[in-house]
């Protein structure tokens, strides 16, 4: 069997470093750098005491250890009750004591004298941008001893530090840990929902870890809220792995203790889990041989290994808890952000629902409880994509089933979507949470509904699954009929339909407005992008409410029905006029604490994510109709019919807005001296890279990109009216108006303008840790590093474009192209280049003091999240 990288349960193995310099966008190098530079950072002494940290910390505690050799019944009732319920972490130990424990086979010696040619993929923890290389199992695991020695010591400055992580697991080993296991804990076993998929469809996701002395795992939560086991199948003397976790239902502290922790990429220190001990509890493991980690739902964890060999088993499950919060925050988050899925959920949950009905009379507890747990889940799935008038709907050909992705977010569709039948190339699928937020293709609306399951049967299968929910449930939670699910507000599928007839199809013939946005005080030129209050008859566009407000724009759509309440009715509006009256003037004291109508937690909510960047979209052809940017000057201008294959992801603000993290209302200081997190996607792909390069040298050339700015007509204080000029539309509900040019970002907010360097503006960004990526495993090309390489000299940033021309020197190596290399490393080494970085550290040091120049020019984020 091969030994390749798969498609991983968690975030990390998913982007598993060797990949992600090599993903198609810009975003994605950035982040590799950040992840090398935090990697890098990564260091536990090899005499590190952890009794003493507990016992120190209140905070921390021992994971509770329970002995494999008890009877089964008990042990799965343990799990239950200490993983499932209480969501806490717990080992299982001592399996390498049971007899049926195949210790031939689970053995070092096995994977040398049976799989010593395979080559593997080795991650190296130390390279600045990150890259794995291959060698062979026998190889790697003869090295072991002296990279675990070279690791002792961590002045040792030659230390390696290779990691032979997310290896497919042999099949012969996986049958051996199944056999060994309650059949509860299997993977794929009958309390994995995944193995309810057809087998083409499911995700691999049983992986094996090699490391020693001084390999980790960056603190990360498993893909999709799925449950966590880890098996130690045999360690080296003296060798273990330390284990920092956290239960399930301290997510909210771990998400603010480590807001970028679906990023995967900050190795934290012991001080940092002692900051959040003093909020959520912090459980550390010291795991050996024989011990199996079982880590509950949603639950952070971080690992480092000690000591030589330590040889791993790891695999997720999809049970019915994860499966619930897997739809509920995972999803609607990896949505918001455009983060892969992986795991086909809906379709999990789908399949499951069908699973456990199939035979009532004959159901076990355990899938009673499943299906009460999951019966609500999939009927607020099925509502959201229910449609009165379904006589537009296709259906798909049934081989597309399960590999419909949306070509925005790059979720996976499972029933309902829109297609739009104009965009060149494969059709330009969007899944229906997108579509109501304002993404699509740049055709913008006139799309096709398409679906992959026939509604009748779906809808049959729903009340088969409701029928036995009733007979099983208590009088208050059964479900009469679909109209209690509808009453409350539209679905998504219904404001799609509504909005797929209203947008202005290419953005031609928009719905002409006179009436002036109250918030922002434009007159949108387009009707379809604002609502209107039912109640004080305020206009609000949708810009407004979702980059300030946080209100997702298809809940807004959602909660219509004619009639919605504004932000200002509410006493909560973040204009700039409502912020500066006095509180008692606030028309909330009218209304009281009324709920804000429309904010199903199933349909995603901004909330929270409105702090993180976002990143582009995969789709070149995506944009999003809320939001627009101006084109940059110089290129020509074009009609509206745009060739979607040119469009770049310059139309597409969105991920900007939701970058900005600063608060809403009047810009504060700190509002002043941050820069736009929206530079990154606003840089040009592809063709436009090229064409968008500047002559070298020329005067300053500040272009406006987008704005956003609340503080009356930032038009006027645009110096040379070239927005105008670039444009025929001024970007809408202006705030603040960024500039762009070579070298130099920009920021207007009414009160002048802010320059700054544009490598500042990257380290700003760093340090909000504003990446956010799609982790693709896109196999590197020449031209996307190149087009980087340029992006780069664009923007004057020499780090960036030193790390790009290593990447570049290796890439033309593997090439064979050793003229190209060589031209390239001698460019590497050029002073001039050496001096620059060197400059640039001197100017960063003097704005922020406890930054070296050292670690900004070899490490930037190393140490110092300041
Ligand atoms: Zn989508
Ligand atoms: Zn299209
Ligand atoms: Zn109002
Ligand atoms: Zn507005
Ligand atoms: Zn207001």
């Amino acid at each position: 069997m091969d030994f390749l990288l798969h498609t991983r349960p968690c975030f990390l193995s998913v982007c598993a470093a060797f990949l992600v310099p090599f993903s198609p966008f810009f975003l994605t190098a950035w982040r590799s750098i950040v992840m090398a530079s935090e990697s890098s950072a990564a260091q536990i002494p090899a005499d590190f005491d952890v009794d003493e940290v507990v016992l120190d910390n209140d905070g921390f505690g021992w994971v509770k250890r329970v002995d494999a050799r008890k009877p089964e019944r008990e042990l799965e009732q343990l799990i239950h009750d200490v993983v499932v319920v209480a969501g806490v972490p717990l080992v299982i130990e001592n399996w390498h004591l049971r007899e049926d424990f195949p210790k031939e086979m689970l053995s070092m010696q096995y994977l040398k004298n049976n799989l010593g040619d395979m080559k593997i993929p080795i991650r190296d923890m130390d390279r600045e941008n990150v890259v794995d290389q291959t060698m062979s199992m026998s190889d790697y695991l003869s090295m072991i001893p002296t990279l675990a020695a070279e690791n002792a010591d961590l002045s040792n400055a030659s230390r390696r530090r290779l990691y032979a992580k997310d290896l497919t697991c042999p099949d012969e080993w996986r049958d051996s840990v199944a056999s060994l296991l309650p059949d509860s804990l299997v993977y794929l076993g009958s309390n994995d929902f995944m193995s309810k998929l057809p087998p083409s469809a499911q995700a691999e996701n049983i992986m094996l870890y090699i490391g020693h002395e001084g390999t980790y795992t960056t603190a990360h939560r498993d893909m999709c809220a799925a449950v966590g086991h880890n098996l130690m199948v045999h360690t080296d003397p003296n060798s273990s792995s330390l284990w920092f976790m956290t239960s399930t239902h301290s997510h909210l502290a771990v998400k603010e203790k480590f807001p970028d922790i679906d990023l995967e990429l900050h190795w934290a220190t012991i001080d940092e889990w002692a900051e959040l001990s003093e909020n959520a509890k912090v459980y550390m493991c010291e795991q050996k041989e024989g011990d199996l980690m079982l880590v509950p739902t949603w639950a952070a964890h971080q690992v480092w290994n000690r000591g030589s060999a330590t040889v791993k088993v790891s695999w997720n499950r999809v049970t019915a808890d994860s499966l619930t919060r897997a739809v509920k925050a995972a999803l609607p988050a990896y949505k918001a952000v455009c983060h892969a899925e992986e795991y086909k959920i809906k379709s999990i949950l789908h399949a499951t629902i069908n699973n456990l009905t199939l035979d009532p009379p004959h159901m076990s507890v355990q899938q009673i409880t499943n299906l009460q747990t999951l019966f609500p889940v999939f009927t607020d799935v099925l509502t959201e994509e229910y449609l009165p008038d379904t006589s537009q709907v296709k259906r798909c050909e049934e081989k597309f089933r399960y590999s419909v992705r949306c070509s925005y977010c790059s979720c996976d569709i499972w029933n309902r979507f829109l297609t739009c039948t104009d965009c060149e190339g494969d059709p330009y699928d969007v899944c229906i949470e997108c579509y109501a937020r304002g993404r699509s293709c740049a055709h913008i609306s006139g799309l096709k509904w398409m679906e992959q399951w026939d509604w009748e049967k779906l809808c049959a299968l729903w009340m088969r699954a409701r029928q036995i929910f009733n007979n099983v449930s208590e009088e208050d939670r059964r479900v009469e009929t679909w109209d209690e699910q509808l009453h409350s507000r539209k679905t998504m599928a219904m404001v799609c339909e509504e909005e797929n007839g209203q947008r202005p199809r290419n953005l031609e013939n928009p719905r002409k407005t006179t009436r002036r946005c109250h918030p922002c005080k434009n007159t949108h030129e387009d009707a379809n992008k604002q609502v209107t209050c039912a109640r004080c008859d305020k206009i609000f566009c949708m810009s407004f409410l979702m980059w300030n407000m946080e209100m997702d724009p298809s809940l807004v759509l959602a909660g219509i029905w004619g009639r919605w309440e504004c932000p200002a009715c509410y006493g909560d509006c973040k204009c700039a006029v409502c912020l500066a009256k006095p509180r008692e003037e606030n028309s909330h004291r009218r209304l009281g604490d009324v709920p804000r109508p429309g904010t199903s937690p199933l349909a995603g909510t901004l909330s929270g994510w409105t702090s993180v960047n976002t990143r582009a979209y995969r789709d070149q052809r995506s944009r999003n109709y809320y939001f627009k940017v101006v084109k940059p000057r110089g290129r020509p201008k074009k009609k509206s019919t745009v060739t979607p294959s040119r469009k770049g992801r310059m139309d597409d603000v969105e991920e900007a807005l939701i970058g900005q993290s600063e608060p809403p209302g009047p810009p504060s200081k700190r509002a002043r001296q941050t820069v736009p997190d929206a530079e990154l996607d606003l840089l040009p792909q592809g063709p436009e890279a090229a064409e968008m390069q500047p002559p070298l040298n020329t005067q300053r050339d500040v272009r406006p990109v987008f704005g956003n700015g609340a503080n009356g007509d930032s038009r006027s204080t645009m110096s040379q009216g070239q927005a105008q000029e670039s444009s025929p539309e001024i970007p809408d509900l202006p705030r603040e108006i960024f500039f762009y040019s070579e070298g130099i970002v920009a920021r207007e907010n009414g009160n002048g303008v802010t320059h700054y360097p544009t490598h500042r503006a990257h380290l700003e960004i760093f340090r909000r840790g504003q990446m956010r990526s799609n982790f693709t495993s896109t196999v590197p090309e020449r031209d996307e590093l190149e087009r980087l390489l340029r992006v780069y000299e664009l923007l004057g940033n020499t780090e960036g474009q030193r790390i790009v021309k290593e990447r570049l020197a290796e890439r033309h190596i593997q090439l064979n192209l050793l003229a190209e290399a060589e031209e390239l490393s001698a460019d590497l080494l050029s002073v001039r280049e050496q001096e620059t970085v060197a400059k640039e550290a001197e100017k960063l040091a003097e704005s922020y003091p406890n930054v070296t120049k050292k670690n900004f020019s070899s490490n930037m984020l190393a140490n110092s999240r300041w």
